[in-house]
């Protein structure tokens, strides 16, 4: 049964009403209880509350109410200013303490509004008793006070402590005012202990911790050797001297370091992440692009003053290693500092309370030291442009070793599409802050194996592989890859931008005229056009990349394919685990989605 649409979206921003009371304070919409008729809603400090759509207006209706009540002073808009109440207890006030009016002319209308939690709420709690709990709150936030004709019901039937600021108005106390001062008993948000233990649990994330790395390590040492087939297990362990090096560890960090300097450069705008569990919501600066670039001609400049970017190639395995020990410092790093967490922070797939569980998982949402967000930082520069950057060290490898003037169609190829996929993923840099990684999980060993060492040593493999095992293309099938890549990107980023402006406003003309199935939630759906076709049209197109990525390698040995086996393998399990949290947050509505698209990934298939 299809749902009636409702007024207010999740994730939409409104003026909800404090209840019991006429003061309207911005909040988010968390979702819509059908049944019951009531939106759930966080304030800013993170106190959640249901509340009937009589009780919300839009911002806008909200910004006309509160101009018409400035100029028409008889407004009967709940956004009307004190001055303008008509109310008749204000009235009565008005006429019997003209000196208080009169100060309260004086001050300006913003005060500070602090959510505080309290054990026991006491209507003529002393102004001390207040001062006391507000030093431990953290959750303050400054709004314009929205003041109406029925003021006095918060005397009495408020639940929440109104302070004027400090720096405002003439600092006299009004009588009137701190008599206004109710308290709220709110519970700061706690953290989840997390029982769903994913990846095979403690033994299971144990053990990949101790594979993953040599698994790497392994790739690339057969990936390296004149013939690469996978026959030739087990693999002769290479010398240590081969496998470290002080030197490459110096420049790996000086790499991350270089990267974390041009993340601070104040260019680039400053976006809000997705609302916390607190309700509050982190800024990140979007600069990607930025950076990108900025290597680009730093690394140009250093390929002019003929410093040979091979060297990369030459002592690859060192590279790798380096990566993996900064690797498993940060983690041990992130691990403690997770300890200072607040429980708000702490992610609710990584506290199990089991050290490795944890470890792996990663116990703290959003590490930051200052603004530095470490977590969106790894995400998306050290290792990304890592990648390309790698690639591109392969490519002058590869005119070096096999004596070419230009580099062969094959690593062209390669360099090309990744580069394409890494541009685009850096120029939608602010994407990432509603997925997964991002919103739901910690940031432990796995993301910052994944970030540092996983992608870019593996993701190169391709040209890793091409710089000792030439393979010529004929115009027919570089003409196919370019067409082959071509298809998936665009699948790939049409389901993306799809999905992120339905997300943002469903009425936007770019997605208006697709089909959807509204949730319980309030949020839908989008049943037609790519997301009609399978559940997950943007892996789909991933894995058409993928595959053209690796066809330029030929088919002599697997191991070029082990990109395109690993991206299979994870996005069929992190289809596995969006469905559940899906059918788990949408119920029915998933189920009819399902039934409505009944693949995943491939169609016809799976
Ligand atoms: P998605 O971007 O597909 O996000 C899944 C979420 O989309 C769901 O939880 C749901 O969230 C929403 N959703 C699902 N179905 C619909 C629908 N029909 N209509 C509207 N919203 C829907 O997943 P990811 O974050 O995993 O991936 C993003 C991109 O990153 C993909 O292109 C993927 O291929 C790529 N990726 C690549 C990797 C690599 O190593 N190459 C690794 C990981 C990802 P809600 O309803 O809450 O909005």
């Amino acid at each position: 049964m299809r749902m009636p649409a409702t007024r207010f979206q999740t994730g939409e921003t409104v003026m909800g009403r404090w209840p019991g009371s006429n003061l309207y304070y911005e909040v988010k919409v968390l979702n819509y209880d059908s049944k019951s008729r009531l939106y759930t809603v966080i304030y800013k400090d993170g106190t959640e509350l249901e509340l009937k759509e009589s009780d919300i207006t839009s911002l806008i209706m909200f910004k006309q109410g509160s101009t018409r009540s400035r100029s028409r002073s008889r407004s009967r808009s709940p956004a009307r200013t004190r001055r303008s109440s008509r109310s008749p207890a204000r009235t009565t006030r008005r006429s019997s303490s003209r000196t208080v009016e009169m100060q309260r002319e004086k001050l300006k209308d913003v005060l500070e509004v602090r959510l505080t939690p309290v054990a026991i709420p006491h209507e003529n709690n002393s102004n001390s008793k207040h001062e006391k709990k507000e030093e431990n709150n953290t959750a303050t936030k400054v709004i314009e006070l929205q003041k109406t004709e029925t003021e006095s019901e918060n005397k009495t039937g408020g639940r929440y402590n109104l302070r004027r600021r400090k720096d405002q108005g003439d600092g006299k106390p009004v009588e009137e005012e701190t008599k206004e001062e109710t308290l709220v008993q709110v519970k700061p948000p706690a953290a989840v202990k997390t029982t769903d233990l994913e990846f095979g649990g403690r033994v299971g994330v144990f053990f990949m911790m101790l594979l993953l790395p040599v698994a790497v390590l392994a790739l690339l040492i057969l990936c390296g050797q004149k013939d690469a087939g996978l026959q030739n297990f087990p693999l002769q362990i290479p010398p240590l001297q081969s496998l470290w090096d002080w030197q490459v560890f110096g420049i790996v960090l000086l790499w991350i370091l270089f990267q974390a300097v041009l993340a601070l450069l104040p260019v680039g705008k400053v976006v809000e992440g997705m609302p916390l569990k607190n309700g509050e919501t982190l800024k990140y600066r979007i600069n990607g692009f930025y950076a990108l670039v900025l290597t680009a001609v730093v690394v140009g400049v250093a390929v002019y003053q003929e410093v040979d970017l091979s060297y990369i190639h030459a002592h690859f395995l060192q590279f790798c290693t380096s990566a993996l020990v900064i690797v498993t410092l940060l983690s041990i790093y992130l691990f403690v500092c997770s300890r200072w967490a607040s429980q708000s922070n702490l992610a609710p797939g990584g506290n199990s309370g089991c050290i490795i569980y944890d470890f792996f998982m990663g116990r703290e949402l959003n590490p930051r030291i200052k603004n530095f967000d470490i977590k969106f930082f790894c995400e998306m520069r050290p290792g990304l442009i890592g990648w390309v950057l790698i690639n591109f060290a392969m490519l002058l490898a590869e005119m070096k070793h096999q004596n070419l003037e230009n580099p062969s169609p094959a690593m062209l190829l390669v360099n090309g599409f990744q580069l394409l996929w890494v541009v685009d993923g850096i120029w939608h840099e602010e994407k990432l802050l509603t997925m997964m990684d991002i919103v739901y999980d910690g940031f432990g060993f796995m993301l910052t194996f994944g970030d540092l060492a996983f992608v870019p040593f593996t993701f190169t493999c391709q040209a890793y592989y091409l710089v000792s095992h030439p393979n010529d293309l004929s115009v027919f099938w570089i003409a196919s890859l370019i067409a082959m890549n071509g298809v998936g990107y665009y699948i790939f980023r049409k389901a993306n931008s799809q999905k992120f402006v339905f997300r943002k406003n469903p009425s936007d003309p770019a997605v208006s005229h697709l089909k959807a199935i509204p949730t319980a939630t309030g949020k839908s759906l989008i049943v037609s056009g790519l997301w009609g076709f399978v559940r997950h049209p943007n892996y789909l197109g991933d894995i058409i990349m993928g595959l053209a990525w690796s066809l330029p390698c030929g088919f002599n040995h697997a191991i070029p394919y082990f990109y395109l086996i690993y991206l299979i393998t994870l996005l069929v399990h992190r289809n596995a685990r969006d469905e559940r949290q899906c059918r788990k947050k949408y119920g029915s509505a998933w189920e009819e989605y399902c039934k409505a698209v009944p693949y995943r990934i491939f169609p016809g298939i799976y």
